[in-house]
């Protein structure tokens, strides 16, 4: 996943807080040598160069997430789109290239959740048109972190923190306390804009920090909208808060690709979900839940008053 994973567990045997480690490390393994679309071999990336011919015979769990994927891009009017990779594959940001316009709005009109067409009896997923690719990287990790908070918890542990990059789930409370997560400021790295008291829930972020290059003074970043093909410019950062990671995962792309008050509208109308935003001039805005009671500020510091972490 080219991604940093932390695990922080509390268990009175140590053997079996080994084995919890273990445990994880070989499940976030697993997933990303199914789902990385860099791995030649990987189902995903034989997916991606066989379902526009016939359609491709998926494992149980592969089809379970393109499923999931599925009903998110429902229920955000196609903001998260895993066909969104028809165009991003054509970005390297690492090397600071973009497709220019015209290979771009070709390349974005495929960008369509529609055109994955899904046989729930033969678990085989087609593209219905040539061009057509997809990618995880929107949900995958957040999924990587529920199916590891699961293994924990069939190994009797209660007491954890498993992170994949921007993605986040604790169970339990660290030594009588909740866990805390911070949400950097997407312009200074070294600096907090929040800190978040977190018990048993998931909370992911994602940034356009994460992923990016500059070029004539345009941000290039990871978040497709997948109506343009272009980067999402409206928002820095969305935190969001809520049950369980696959979904803060696929919610956190999905608001940054909405923008504020699409975003918070759709956040507002989800039970057990909350959110943190941070605009595109720096400025702090919260789901309802958090706002008038200023729960989080309790917690949390505005921009100007950065806390230690
Ligand atoms: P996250 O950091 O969770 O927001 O994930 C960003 C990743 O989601 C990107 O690196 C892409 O792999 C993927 N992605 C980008 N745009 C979209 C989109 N519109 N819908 C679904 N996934 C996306
Ligand atoms: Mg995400």
């Amino acid at each position: 996943m080219g991604t940093r994973i932390t695990i922080e567990l509390f268990h009175p045997d140590t053997a079996i807080a080994q084995q919890g480690i273990d445990a994880v490390l070989k499940e976030m393994r697993h997933i990303d040598t199914s789902m990385s679309p860099f791995i030649e071999s990987s189902e995903l990336a034989r997916l991606n160069a066989q379902a526009a011919q016939k359609p491709f015979r998926t494992s149980n769990e592969l089809f379970g997430l393109i499923q999931r994927s599925l009903y998110f891009s429902g229920l955000t009017g196609g903001a998260f789109d895993i066909t969104f990779a028809s165009v991003g594959f054509l970005y390297d940001y690492r090397n600071a290239v973009k497709p220019d316009e015209s290979r771009r709005l070709k390349a974005a009109a495929l960008i369509d959740y529609h055109n994955l067409v899904l046989d729930e009896t033969g678990n085989t997923v087609a593209f219905s048109k040539p061009g057509v690719r997809i990618d995880l990287g929107g949900i995958a990790k957040g999924y990587a972190v529920d199916r590891s908070i699961a293994l924990l918890q069939e190994l009797g542990i209660g007491h954890a923190l498993v992170t994949a990059g921007g993605d986040s789930r604790t169970i339990g409370d660290r030594w009588g306390r909740p866990w805390t997560i911070g949400i950097r400021d997407p312009r200074d790295a070294d600096k907090m804009v929040a800190v978040i008291p977190l018990q048993d829930v998931a909370i992911s972020t994602s940034g356009d920090y994460q992923r990016y290059f500059e070029k004539d003074g345009i941000r290039y970043h990871h978040i497709i909208d997948p109506k343009s093909g272009d980067s999402a410019r409206e928002l820095q950062s969305v935190t969001i808060i809520g049950p369980d990671a696959t979904s803060t995962d696929a919610l956190s792309t999905s608001v940054f690709v909405l923008g504020l008050e699409a975003g918070l509208k759709l956040i507002n109308s989800l039970p057990d979900t909350d959110a943190v935003l941070v605009d595109k001039h720096g400025k702090m805005h919260y789901s309802n839940d958090l706002e008038p009671a200023g729960k989080l500020r309790n917690n949390a510091k505005p921009a100007s008053q950065p806390v230690a972490h």
